[in-house]
């Protein structure tokens, strides 16, 4: 290792101890015989000392801020009263620099990142990530949160499996993303706006229990709290289960989470209440209520689920067809099956539910249909004409081949991590998040590619395409 500790394990018990430490130099202040300098590393800070003109520090007046460098020197005991509070236990101590190795150097910063606007922040990330302690501190609770749910989920008998990311255009939902194929000219993968289907032939292939942090694209315009492009869902399936089964487990693992990683937070109901689709419409207005007792209290978390959601939406299709609430695969209420015709169905009740959380919905799912011919039905009222079946028929298919039943949900992973850190947006919690207009503006994407990839393809463009 090119450290003996990291900057955090720098304290006042390792005084007179030599150390060699890594990182960055934070700040620089260049005094007529020596130079101080912060160094900073993903752990913490500490200030060190290096004397000018002196072996083994020859580089010394070469530092620019942001260099990657390597300090090896003794720890001391700052003076009483010359302590940095705000540093805290590496405010104590000092380092009296005796070697100093600049692994690499950095210009001039293109930005200060305590000023800089947010295109400016993702186009140099990975200085914001460097230099952003907040922001690293999301990205780490992130990975704890998402290790947490593993761990969870592993002792519950869950499998964590990877489903296709090249997959099949489908005409429901959202608009896709397509890939064109260079082996099968003419034709296009899709990439997967949920593993929705996957997930439920797992059901089928008889994994009782499947999850996955799965990666979910959609062709869509940014909105308010939704990422452009792209998002990761926790994706859950469970066989043989009620609809209370479901919201049990999330309801439990959220909870024990919450009071693990965040003790800080205060959850309104311990036990999330059940509130139908009717009743919050009626009380509140919208689907996603917003239960805290004190919006005020930036550490209050209100959960609820809601359920009993109508099967399809209200308003017909321009053609006079239905469109689901949730989803072409959400199960309706068995008393609500005689519903099922043109007349009626927007009477019939589904085993949706939604989870909410402070105003925002931060999951979704459903008890699923495994019955071919009360999917066949909805597929008719949802006006699917023969092509439009064709594309679904190894789902009615698998569902004539012994499907369990069987339900799940997705709680959307980077939004239930902003609504539990309080964050105003969701590329706060992302390590490197399209901005507004869906560009990565880091890597630069999209971007045109080579004339020869087109030709590969077989695609052609007007006037674009690089020579
Ligand atoms: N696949 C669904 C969605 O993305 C969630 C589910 O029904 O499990 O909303």
């Amino acid at each position: 290792m090119l450290r003996t500790h990291k900057i955090s394990e720098v304290e006042k018990k390792l005084a007179g101890k030599k150390v060699k430490l890594v990182g960055w130099v934070d700040s620089l202040r260049d005094l007529k015989s020596m130079v101080f300098i912060v160094l900073r590393d993903r752990y913490g800070k500490v200030q060190c000392i290096l004397p000018k003109n002196s072996k083994g520090l020859e580089d010394v007046e070469k530092l620019t801020l942001e260099s990657c460098i390597s300090i090896e020197g003794e720890v001391k005991e700052r003076p009483k009263g010359q302590e940095n509070k705000a540093m805290g236990k590496q405010g104590e101590v000092e380092i009296k620099a005796s070697k100093l190795d600049i692994f690499s150097s950095a210009k001039k910063l293109p930005l200060d990142p305590k000023t800089a606007g947010e295109d400016i922040r993702l186009k140099y990330r990975y200085l914001d990530i460097r230099m952003n302690e907040p922001l690293r501190k999301n990205l780490e609770m992130r990975h704890k949160i998402i290790q947490y749910i593993r761990d969870y989920l592993n002792e519950e008998d869950f499998l964590e499996i990877q489903t296709p990311l090249l997959t099949k255009s489908s005409p429901e939902g959202c608009r896709d993303f397509i890939v064109p194929s260079r082996i099968h000219k003419g034709l296009f993968y899709a990439l997967p706006q949920s593993p929705q289907q996957y997930k439920q032939l797992l059901m089928v292939a008889g994994i009782d229990r499947y999850f996955q942090i799965a990666p979910c694209m959609r062709d869509e315009d940014a909105r308010a709290h939704r990422s452009p492009g792209e998002f990761y869902q926790l994706d859950l399936e469970m066989s043989f289960v009620h609809q209370e089964d479901i919201l049990n487990i999330i309801e439990d693992m959220f909870v024990k989470m919450i009071k693990k990683l965040l003790p800080d937070k205060k959850l309104t109901f311990e036990k999330f209440p059940r509130l139908s689709y009717d009743e919050v419409m009626k009380k509140y207005k919208t689907d996603k209520p917003d239960l805290r007792k004190n919006k005020k209290d930036p550490n209050e978390l209100a959960f609820a689920w809601i359920i009993d959601f109508p099967l399809f939406e209200e308003e017909l299709s321009k053609e006079g067809n239905y469109a689901p609430m949730h989803h072409m695969f959400t199960m309706p209420k068995e008393e609500d099956l005689k519903y099922l015709n043109k007349k009626d169905a927007h009477k019939a009740k589904s085993y949706q539910h939604d989870l909410v959380l402070n105003g925002f919905e931060v999951g979704g799912g459903s008890i699923r249909i495994h019955n071919p011919e009360v999917q066949s039905k909805i597929f008719e009222l949802i006006g699917f004409n023969d092509k439009q079946r064709e594309y679904f028929a190894h789902m009615l298919e698998a569902f004539e081949l012994g499907p369990p039943p069987h339900g799940g949900i997705a709680p959307g992973i980077d939004r239930l991590i902003m609504v539990l850190l309080g964050e105003p947006s969701l590329r706060e919690v992302m390590a490197f998040p399209k901005n507004k207009e869906a560009k990565d503006l880091t890597l630069g994407a999209p971007d045109i590619v080579f004339k020869d990839q087109l030709d590969e393809v077989g695609l052609k463009f007007k006037d674009k395409g690089k020579k």
